[in-house]
């Protein structure tokens, strides 16, 4: 799969893309063009709203899996499955925002800007494969931060082994999935960790609790019955609650987005795309308790 991540200091310069992308050099540029958007928002939110103060740790040296279960430590989560991921990382001063979801090949990115961690996620994929993603950017923040700037495969495999621990923890998945499940057993058991059935299926085969031909079997019988290309009965996407408040207090005080939209110069359906369709759901007195609105919004 194609990813965009990663850049350290200026969306402009330094977020690359991962070495086997076939994300096109118009793509690159729209993506960066996003995120060069986010971050004239971003100074704005900064200087109106009191946000959460970044506290991401970074390390270097130990294994994704250890890096894992330290970050889960330092954030007091135990082996209790990951609650909402993206309230998670803004909780801890993660500035989180939505692709566009046009750029369909992109699955999310992320990178440092200055002290500040940004991740920004493709709200097109099932609400499973969003909870990875934003997980995955996290292992990236994490292990491939301030002086680490490891980009490719290398990179893309500890960030997936980061994912898949921090969700799915050794000890909770040993304690709880005997060895040897079958795929209907997987069906069950994922929805306990909201994963998809594939990063549990990977996850089990990993941890030794299925075989290399178990495995392969189960994936072959999820794959037919549609858990290859999305989530079927999946749960809905995880949207921003920072950002729920800042187009509350948006709409409270009269100054809706396409007003904000003029006053920063930016377009206003970018913007909307931005902070989860969610301007655009409040403005329309539809309330933001449900999945982000994936297309691309126009506010009148
Ligand atoms: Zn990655």
């Amino acid at each position: 799969m194609s990813r965009y991540e990663n850049g350290l200091n200026h969306p402009t310069e330094a977020v690359s893309f991962g070495a086997k992308t076939k994300t096109s050099a118009r793509k690159q540029k729209a993506v960066r063009a996003q995120a060069a958007i986010a971050l004239h928002l971003h100074a704005w939110l900064e200087e109106k709203f009191t946000l959460p103060v970044p506290d991401v740790p970074t390390f270097s040296r130990p294994e994704p899996e250890t890096a894992a279960e330290m970050v889960r430590s330092c954030w007091g989560l135990g082996e209790a499955p990951a609650p909402n991921m993206v309230h998670l990382l803004e909780a801890h001063g993660v500035r989180v925002f939505a692709l566009d979801p046009a750029h369909a090949e992109v699955d999310a990115f992320s990178f440092w800007r200055d002290d500040t961690p940004f991740v920004f996620l493709n709200t097109a994929k099932s609400g499973e494969r969003g909870r990875f993603d934003g997980a995955h950017e996290l292992g990236h923040l994490v292990l491939h931060g301030h002086d680490r700037s490891l980009t490719g495969p290398e990179a893309e495999r500890e960030a997936n082994q980061f994912a898949s621990a921090f969700l799915m923890p050794r000890a909770d998945v040993q304690a709880r999935v005997p060895a040897g499940v079958t795929a209907d057993q997987i069906l069950k058991a994922k929805r306990f960790w909201r994963v998809s059935a594939m990063a549990l299926a990977y996850r089990l085969h990993d941890l030794g609790l299925l075989s290399d031909w178990q495995h392969r079997a189960a994936c072959k019988e999820l794959a037919e019955l549609g858990f290859r290309s999305g989530e079927p009965g999946g749960i809905p996407r995880e949207t921003s609650q920072v950002l729920a408040k800042v187009s509350a207090r948006l709409r409270e005080s009269g100054r809706p987005l396409a007003r904000l939209a003029v006053e920063l110069g930016l377009p206003s359906d970018e913007l909307n795309s931005l902070m989860f369709g969610l301007a655009f759901t409040l403005n329309h007195g539809q309330g933001s308790g449900g999945p982000a609105a994936p297309p691309r919004l126009h506010l009148v």
